[in-house]
């Protein structure tokens, strides 16, 4: 029986795979690859008909040659993977060893003949629609597009060994503090409009109070590197769908609003009373964030 796999290190984002894969399956059995013994086991119950368990090994990318193997028996007629920067890097390395296209930061994905995605390109302004001729169809999927499906029979996981580590890790050391935006139910995020990098602590305030994460616009954190990259949202950073998402500064450029469109409320303080990012808000505030924010924290009683 042909087969769609699902391929993500992240137990989240395999479940939305999982639900990728079966809204383009013409009667194919939807494999899911997890690096995590959580991600196997939520797989295994969320509509996987079969698991495979890859926990050997350091890291995630010591399994591409592995994969790439399978792949080669397996004949999948789809390979979806996660849109990290870690997914994307061995979505490359297996499309360039299977001879086949890939499309990555996919937003919609249709089956007629062939496969047909939709992805937003210049920075948020267009979508380009394309079609895939060669297979097996690969794409990198952005987050948040789908939901889990529900709970239902469990699929075998099979625990699989073939690890092969080019490059070990020694250590792993944090230099800042990360956020897990992509699970959060509340992000407040922190614009070039915050006058200071220790004034970040009043975004992280407001954060702590309402059970969120703090989550930064693209300059914050590669101009200014006052947060990790990987905590900067939009259309080349984190897609996010919190149920809230407080921008703070925030002018709101297409790119950042690619990112948390699907917010389902968003508030937004700026002094601009034509910033952009009042058109997508849900809740505006105009004025200077250093007279709301410490009222709001006041009134919270954070
Ligand atoms: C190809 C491409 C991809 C990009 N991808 C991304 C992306 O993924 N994510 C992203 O975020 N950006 C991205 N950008 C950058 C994007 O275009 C904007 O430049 C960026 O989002 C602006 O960040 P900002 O809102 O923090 O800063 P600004 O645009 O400078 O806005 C700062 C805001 O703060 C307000 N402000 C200033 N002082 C105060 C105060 N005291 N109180 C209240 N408000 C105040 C100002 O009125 C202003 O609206 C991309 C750009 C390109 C070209």
């Amino acid at each position: 029986m042909s087969e769609i796999w699902a391929v993500s290190e992240q137990a989240g984002t395999i479940l939305e795979l999982i639900a990728h894969a079966k809204g383009i399956s013409q009667g194919e059995k939807i494999v899911a690859f997890s690096f995590t013994q959580d991600g196997a086991q939520a797989a295994s119950t969320h509509g996987a008909e079969h698991v495979y368990e890859m926990t050997e090994g350091s890291r995630p990318e010591a399994w591409v040659n592995k994969i790439i193997e399978m792949a080669k028996v397996a004949e999948p007629v789809a390979i979806l993977c996660g849109n990290t920067r870690r997914a994307k890097e061995m979505a490359a390395r297996i499309a360039a060893a299977l001879d086949t296209g890939l499309v990555t930061e996919c937003a919609k994905m249709e089956r007629g003949e062939g496969f047909v995605t939709e992805r937003y390109i210049y920075g948020g302004l267009c979508v380009s629609t394309e079609e895939m001729k060669s297979v097996p169809f690969m794409a990198t999927m952005s987050a948040k597009l789908l939901e889990a499906l529900p709970e239902g029979s469990v699929a075998p996981i099979e625990k699989i060994t073939g690890a092969e580590e080019a490059c070990r890790v020694i250590e792993l050391r944090s230099h800042k503090t990360t956020s897990n935006l992509s699970a959060a139910n509340v992000v407040v995020c922190v614009g070039r409009g915050v006058a200071q990098e220790k004034d970040i602590e009043l975004a992280q305030r407001l954060a702590k109070k309402l059970g969120g994460e703090v989550g930064c616009t693209r300059p914050v954190a590669e101009d200014l590197n006052w947060m990790l990259e990987e905590n900067y949202i939009g259309i080349s950073g984190k897609i996010i769908k919190p149920i809230v998402y407080i921008g703070i500064g925030v002018s709101g450029q297409i790119q950042h609003v690619s990112g948390i469109r699907d917010s389902k409320i968003i508030i937004a303080i700026d002094k601009n009373e034509n910033a952009p990012i009042f058109e997508a808000a849900d809740y505006g505030l105009v004025g200077d964030l250093y007279e709301i924010l410490p009222a709001l924290l006041t009134a919270l009683g954070a």
